[in-house]
């Protein structure tokens, strides 16, 4: 199948309600937010949130694991060490981190924490709002709608494909590191965003054909992190997305 034919398959064919998701699983894990309280039941509630939205495709989830588990296992084979992901960026990807690190210093020129210390829970959720805004045309992204609001306490937030828009969970502002992580995930949201425009857009966003191929497979087998850390982590959406915010994050902190 073409590459052209392709895209149209995913324009059209497709209208599920699929989200991608931000796990805070990940965060305690690298000791990220620590600060940050969550329930002992936060598990089970995103567990339960993922299952829904797995029905669906379980049956091309098994045929995408054993893809993903043979990349990792060649990883294992080389000696790789699997804890971050094992991103090669193509030059769009450079340039857009780059473009990210930029309009951080502009909105925060003196650091985020310490922008974030001074604000309030409102002016922070603000802060949140115009931030994203300003990345959505820096990501080149026509989002629909940004809301900040208490979702799920397992999840930081998510973009939604059907609606073309970014949820932002509130829970997080009430400390400035969590408020500081949440600038990071609109980075994260912002960047499904953008992969999503490019392949099912005329505009590639600078992305190579193979690379938008390979993210057009993954949309359609997108594996939630209920199907472990590991897979999760590894499919190509979300290694590029946890890419650019570590990169961005990297760069702005020069
Ligand atoms: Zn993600």
């Amino acid at each position: 199948m073409g590459f052209q034919s392709l895209k149209e398959k995913i324009k059209h064919g497709i209208n599920k309600t699929w989200t991608t998701i931000k796990e805070i699983g990940l965060k305690v894990k690298s000791g990220v937010v620590s600060a940050v309280k969550w329930t002992v039941d936060a598990g089970t509630r995103i567990v339960d949130y993922v299952k829904e939205r797995t029905q669906a495709w379980n049956a091309r989830l098994e045929e995408h694991k054993k893809e993903i588990a043979g990349r990792i296992e060649q990883e294992k084979y080389k000696g790789k060490v699997i804890e971050r992901p094992q991103h090669r960026p193509e030059k769009a990807e450079i340039a857009q981190a780059q473009n990210c690190a930029n309009l951080l210093r502009q909105c925060f020129p003196n650091g985020i924490a310490e922008s974030m210390r001074h604000k309030t829970l409102e002016e922070r959720e603000d802060a949140i709002m115009e931030f994203a805004q300003k990345g959505a045309k820096v990501f080149n992204v026509p989002i629909s709608n940004v809301r900040v609001e208490n979702i799920h306490a397992a999840v930081f937030g998510y973009y939604e494909r059907n609606t073309n828009s970014l949820r932002i969970n509130k829970l997080f502002l009430k400390e400035e590191l969590g408020a500081e992580e949440q600038i990071y995930t609109v980075i994260h949201e912002l960047t499904h965003a953008q992969q999503w425009h490019a392949v099912s857009t005329e505009n590639a966003h600078g992305y190579s054909n193979s690379l938008l191929n390979e993210w057009s497979y993954n949309f359609e087998h997108y594996i939630p992190i209920a199907e472990g850390d590991e897979f999760y982590r590894k499919q190509p959406v979300e290694e590029a997305a946890f890419w650019m915010e570590q990169e961005s994050k990297k760069l702005y902190n020069k």
